[in-house]
Order: C-alpha cells, then structure tokens, then sequence
C-alpha cells in the first residue's frame, strides 16, 4: 500500500498543503473524519481560524482521533492555526499569543534567522514560551516560530504559501 498524507479539511487554506505535498511526489487527500486517519502515514493540519477548527473538530468527532494519531507516531504538521489547536489540546508544551503579530492588515513576509527560509505570517500566533520538551527548529527575531516535539512539527508562518517544500520535506522525508 502507498502512502497517504491527509489534510485535514474542516475549514482554512487546505489547497496549497496538497499541492505540495503532491509536488513532494507524495499522495495527498482532504481529510474530514475520525475512519479516515488509520490509513494515513502523515498528517497536516492547516491555517485558517482555530475556534471554527476546534469547534469543527468537535462536531466531527475528529477530536481524540487526532490525539491518538499524535501519539502514533506518525508525522503531522500544523500550520498557524494548527500550531494554536496543537497547544490547546496539549499535544506540545508552548504558551501562545494569539494573532500576537498583529491582525490581517500585519501580514507580512520575512526572513528566518541566519537566513535560508522565506516565512509567511498571516494573523500568525505568537511563541511566548516553549517547554523544555520541545524543540525550536525555526527562529525569527530569536523567536521560535517553528517547533518539533518528534514526530510533531508545528510552524506559526505557512510554509506552504512559499516556492520551497523545505518544512514539508523534513516533515513527512521519511514516508517518501
Ligand atoms: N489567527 C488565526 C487563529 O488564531 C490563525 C491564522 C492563520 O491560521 N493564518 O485562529
């Protein structure tokens, strides 16, 4: 059997996460229910407005079953408001400031630090603490603004809104 990432498509910006992942050279389909997520080797959870995605997750019944797909192992990338349900539901150690780089007007683009990657901020939330069983893979202005716990990537840019599948690569390199 080949392998599959899902993205989970309740509600934000699902679109540019398949294309790529399908320019990865990897399967990639939208992703709504609980019996879907035991056939997948990876997972993204997408930007767009986490309350609507925490309640939609809930009507779902998606909840628990991304807890369990976390805790299998398997990578999963969150992405912006991915990164806000990814604190909330305890699965990374982190203190967050929501829009804490300001509203849709501050979007903006940026540099990392030390240079290399394009970061895109949309209403992106804020990294006001990481745990110390979490892992800063990414800094702007010495902020983390990506994180890994294993398996777990969480980012607060849009990885998938530049020209470069790097994130995407490091995430889900060892399913392709
Ligand atoms: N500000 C949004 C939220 O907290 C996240 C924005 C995004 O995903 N681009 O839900």
């Amino acid at each position: 059997m080949s392998a599959v990432i899902g993205v989970v498509a309740l509600q934000g910006g699902v679109r540019p996460h398949l294309e790529m992942l399908g320019r990865l050279g990897l399967a990639a389909r939208e992703v709504r229910g609980a019996a879907e997520l035991p056939g997948l080797s990876g997972l993204v959870l997408p930007g767009g407005e986490s309350t609507a995605q925490g309640l939609l997750l809930e009507r779902f019944g998606l909840g628990e079953a991304l807890d369990d797909f976390v805790h299998s192992g398997r990578p999963l990338l969150a992405t912006c408001a991915g990164l806000v349900l990814s604190a909330k539901r305890g699965w990374l150690e982190l203190d967050l400031v929501r829009n804490g780089f300001g509203s849709q007007l501050h979007s903006f683009e940026a540099e990392s630090d030390g240079g290399g990657h394009r970061l895109v901020f949309i209403r992106a939330p804020r990294i006001a603490r990481v745990g110390a069983s979490v892992e800063v893979v990414v800094r702007y202005r010495s902020e983390a603004v990506a994180v890994r716990r294993g398996s777990l990537w969480a980012a607060s840019f849009h990885p998938e809104l530049t020209d470069d599948p790097w994130l995407h690569r490091r995430v889900f390199g060892s399913v392709l």
